[in-house]
């Protein structure tokens, strides 16, 4: 059993390849694939190339598979040290990552027999979910009365999926998707949902619009639509009517690795607002000999500390749970994390002046960009109430 806290050897050489990663893939690149205007065009096949050949893109994946067997703490660590460099890297990564996890603890053996090596032995292949859709979103969190538009019928050998998911991180690029839609008519979507696995190449499945967003933009977001898109008996996940019953049992890590995500990106704001307030003179001596500027850079470090305390707690606690599980730590890390990031990057913002608001500095960029995890993985007020219904 890993100690949370400490780094050892392994976590220290997968690092360094990230840090590496980072400087000679991602960071020369970022703010270039940012400043595309088409939304489609900020994601890069390079990168996510570049990421298969030091190890990255399958380094979840057991030895048996092919990966080293990355347990949650080590992969959020990745997750955040990806984070410093392009937070929509982050993403595209922890997405695959998360998910390479779940496809081999969620399968059955002939379900990863097919599966894992489609998404495996493609250098490109990088993983997807697709739960929300236009009308149901934070129902889906907060366990709200109401179904699934998408709905899939039963026929024979399988299931006829219609309708439609958005908003979905690597939608328009996964080769595998996990899919969750309604299977019980007039159930609620946390009773008569189902999991589904989809390859891209199947027919009736289709990839919709791209989202233009605000930021987040080297990773895309699409829509998936579905016509009468067969899926077999054997690509169900779990039990049939059961879906919800795999996010709670498989996904314990996913909230934090979202948090790892947007605290690396505030780790970036926190690292170039003190080498900032180290240079600029402002008053005869530099804005760090300042003390309301100090105290504010020494609570942001504090923020960040905290933080990564706690998604090292989640995620160690996720790979431990039979040292008691708190289900709670499947919605505070993301909050915690992203509202701190929140007030780290609008601060940074402030420390830098009006260079702050302009391009040059890359902090709009950090602005944009954590501006995403206000929203995504289940918005801040929903995972507390959802939070809420656990403890109380
Ligand atoms: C960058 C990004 C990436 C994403 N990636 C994915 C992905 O990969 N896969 C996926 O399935 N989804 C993804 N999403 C979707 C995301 O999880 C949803 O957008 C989020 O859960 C909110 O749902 P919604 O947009 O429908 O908002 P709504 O549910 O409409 O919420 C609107 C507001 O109402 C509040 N609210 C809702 N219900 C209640 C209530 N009962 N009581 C009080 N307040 C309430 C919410 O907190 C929020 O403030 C992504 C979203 C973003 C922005």
């Amino acid at each position: 059993m890993s100690e949370p806290f400490v780094i050892d050897e392994l976590q220290e050489a997968v690092l360094d390849t990230v840090r590496r990663f980072n400087a000679e893939v991602v960071a020369p690149v970022a703010a270039e694939l940012d400043a595309n205007s088409d939304p489609e065009a900020g994601f890069s096949w390079e990168i996510v190339e570049k990421a298969d050949e030091v190890g990255l893109r399958t380094m979840t994946l057991s030895e048996e598979w092919g990966g080293i067997g990355a347990d949650s703490v080590t992969t959020a660590m990745v997750i955040e040290e990806l984070g410093k460099a392009d937070i929509g890297v982050s993403v595209v990564m922890a997405q695959t990552l998360k998910l390479a996890q779940i496809l081999q603890s969620a399968l059955t053996k002939q379900q990863q027999d097919r599966f894992i090596p489609i998404f495996r032995d493609d250098p490109r292949g990088v993983l997807a979910i697709g739960i929300t859709e236009p009308e149901t979103g934070s129902n889906y969190f907060i366990r709200q009365d109401v179904p699934f538009h998408t709905k899939a019928e039963k026929v024979d050998g399988g299931w006829r999926i219609n309708g439609m998911k958005h908003f979905i991180s690597n939608g328009n690029r996964a080769n595998v998707y996990l899919i969750f839609a309604q299977t019980e008519k007039g159930r609620s979507l946390y009773e008569g949902s189902t999991c589904f696995l989809l390859d891209r190449d199947t027919e009736g499945f289709s990839i919709g619009r791209v989202h233009d967003k605000m930021g987040e933009r080297l990773a895309n977001n699409s829509e998936l639509m579905f016509r009468d898109c067969f899926i077999p008996d054997e690509d169900v996940v779990g039990e049939a009517g059961n879906g919800f019953q795999v996010l709670i049992d498989f996904f314990p890590a996913s909230n934090a690795y979202a948090a790892a995500s947007v605290l690396g990106a505030a780790t970036a704001a926190y690292e170039q607002s003190l080498e900032w307030c180290r240079n600029r003179v402002q008053g005869g001596k530099p804005l760090i000999e300042h003390d309301g500027i100090t105290a504010q850079l020494a609570e942001m470090h504090m923020l960040l500390d905290v933080a990564r305390t706690y998604v090292r707690k989640a995620t160690w606690m996720a790979d431990n749970r039979d040292l008691g599980w708190d289900p709670a730590l499947s919605a505070f890390p993301k909050v915690f994390a992203s509202q701190a990031a929140w007030k780290i990057v609008t601060w940074a913002s402030e420390l830098h002046g009006g260079s702050g608001y302009m391009k040059e500095t890359g902090i709009e960029k950090l602005l944009r960009d954590i501006a995403a995890f206000l929203h995504s993985d289940g918005v801040n007020r929903t995972l507390l109430l959802k939070a809420s219904r656990m403890i109380f």
